[in-house]
């Protein structure tokens, strides 16, 4: 039998989809995020309901966004879901997550097996949206659930951990074998819980200079900051800040890149002059 048809569907490579088939992982995936009627729920690639069924079975209605069309049009006319779903057949990267809140009138709650391939991108398109959210429970490749809840000093510690950890609570659920998969990725995966802070713990001013910080700094992450953030600070500037000048990215801590940040925000690098 070919391992990539699953109830009939072929499972399109392009558009990440490995469907959940093990009855033990659909069940502690939806115990984690136990839905509860009245919530405004969202699930991102339901695909052919793997956690839809159950979570519907939960609740009287909930928003799914599908990029598929076959997928969507299956879920359109499904016996169980049919009447319960709103289905959005569009790139959940476009999805606009306040809008669905507003419409909601309440944050929403999120959760998806996402596809790996515009996993981390999803999360960064979601997180311009915290406001608008209460949680999200996501199914991700291993290596991403490690990044995410990585402490600094540790290989895992990068751009991903210090983005996710500004805006998010980061709780690790469950792990997950390639064998609870049709067809079976080629790697290990795990569930994750990300829940926005209340108040953000250390706040920029311009979120865009943490951004620019980081991606500077674990562009050229063996360097030390003296270094690689060499043409934003001065060394005596990042002394004054409290950083050693002998710190690579993977040292510092979402509160030293905030406060960087902020420096950067009051101190902003001139444009350079043009040559006469
Ligand atoms: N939830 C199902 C399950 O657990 O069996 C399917 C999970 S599968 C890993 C990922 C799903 O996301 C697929 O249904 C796929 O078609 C859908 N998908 C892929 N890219 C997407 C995108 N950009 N926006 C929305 N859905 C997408």
């Amino acid at each position: 039998m070919n391992d990539r048809v699953h109830q009939g569907h072929f499972a399109r490579k392009r558009f990440g989809q490995n469907f959940l088939s093990d009855h033990f992982v659909i069940d502690s995936i939806v115990t984690a995020i136990h839905p509860q009627p009245g919530q405004a729920i969202v699930e991102i690639g339901p695909g052919l309901g793997a956690l839809t069924i159950p979570v519907a079975q939960k609740i009287d209605k909930m928003t799914v966004i599908e990029l598929d069309r076959d997928l969507a049009a299956r879920l359109a006319v499904h016996p169980e879901l049919a009447s319960k779903l709103t289905i959005r057949q569009q790139d959940a990267m476009t999805a606009d997550f306040a809008e669905l809140a507003a419409e909601a009138g309440q944050p929403l709650r999120v959760f998806g097996n996402l596809p790996y391939n515009i996993s981390t991108p999803l999360m960064f398109h979601l997180f311009t949206y915290t406001n608008a959210i209460r949680d999200m429970h996501f199914m991700l490749q291993k290596e991403v659930v490690n990044r995410l809840v990585a402490g600094p000093n540790s290989k895992a510690y990068g751009r991903l951990t210090v983005m996710a950890q500004y805006y998010c609570q980061i709780i690790p659920v469950l792990e997950v074998p390639p064998t609870a998969f049709r067809p079976a990725p080629k790697v290990d995966s795990a569930v994750v819980r990300l829940v926005p802070h209340a108040e953000i713990p250390y706040p920029v001013q311009n979120i865009r200079m943490l951004s620019r910080i980081t991606t500077q700094a674990f562009n050229q992450r063996r360097k030390t900051i003296r270094n690689s953030l060499g043409d934003l600070f001065t060394p005596e500037q990042l002394t004054e800040l409290g950083l050693d000048l002998t710190l690579r990215a993977e040292n510092i801590t979402v509160e030293q890149y905030c406060r960087l940040a902020n420096w950067l925000s009051e101190n902003p690098p001139q444009p350079e002059k043009e040559q006469e």
